[in-house]
């Protein structure tokens, strides 16, 4: 595919904290537009190490097939105990993730293309803290922006985790106005109802269909 092929589509970023309601966001989107397409950063990841993952023969070779659970795939569990004993394994498998996660966006992103997708939305929970390398390729950024407290409740809900643990998660996140600056358009989702937030969501599509 050349270079001008994946140039005239339109990327937009989709980022916010923990619970402020992306998923959700992009769930709204995509049924508003037909012509855009999603690009979920951490289904990607995952499936990297996922059974059968590309990441897994040099997490093998790398970490050891210790790190292998029995289905082929990463074991987490195995990994959050090496992270835990030596704070430096986090960094390694990042290093050995990073490039094959830019591998296997651009093939989604050029399968999508090739599908006739004429407008990306790419869900990046870590945008903001992963800096400039993928604002640059963005020509939009879309921040989902709540109250901290509102975030807490909703994760707790859905997890099951305690206040604190989910706090904990939130104090490691980019803070809101970190995430702000970085934005050319915020949703405040907090006091929407779902109408309200699905009418917002159809005016932003509109706005970059146009
Ligand atoms: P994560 O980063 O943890 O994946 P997220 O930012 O993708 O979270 P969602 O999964 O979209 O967040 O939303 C978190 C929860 O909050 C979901 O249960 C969702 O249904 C609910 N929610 C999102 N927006 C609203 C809203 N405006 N009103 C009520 N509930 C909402």
């Amino acid at each position: 595919m050349s270079e001008a092929e994946t140039k005239r589509v339109l990327r937009l970023g989709l980022t916010g904290g923990i619970g402020s309601g992306k998923s959700t966001v992009a769930k709204l989107w995509l049924a508003q537009d037909p012509g855009i397409a999603l690009i979920d950063a951490d289904h990607i990841s995952r499936g990297l190490t996922a059974p059968g993952g590309a990441a897994m023969p040099e997490v093998a070779r790398l970490f050891g097939v210790d790190m292998v659970a029995a289905d082929g795939g990463l074991d987490r569990e195995a990994m959050r105990r090496a992270v835990f004993a030596e704070p430096a394994v986090r960094g390694q498998l990042e290093t050995l993730l990073h490039p094959l996660i830019g591998q296997a966006i651009k093939a989604e992103v050029e399968e999508k293309i090739r599908q006739g997708a004429q407008r990306l939305l790419f869900d990046i929970p870590l945008l903001v803290e992963g800096k400039a390398r993928w604002l640059t390729q963005l020509d939009a950024v879309v921040v989902v922006d709540c109250q901290p407290e509102t975030q807490i409740q909703r994760v707790m809900q859905r997890s099951g985790l305690d206040r604190q643990a989910v706090e904990n998660i939130l104090a490691a996140q980019a803070s809101r106005s970190q995430r702000r600056a970085c934005a050319d358009v915020v949703i405040y989702n907090d006091p929407l109802s779902w109408a309200e937030l699905t009418q917002q969501i159809s005016d932003l599509a509109a706005h970059f269909r146009l």
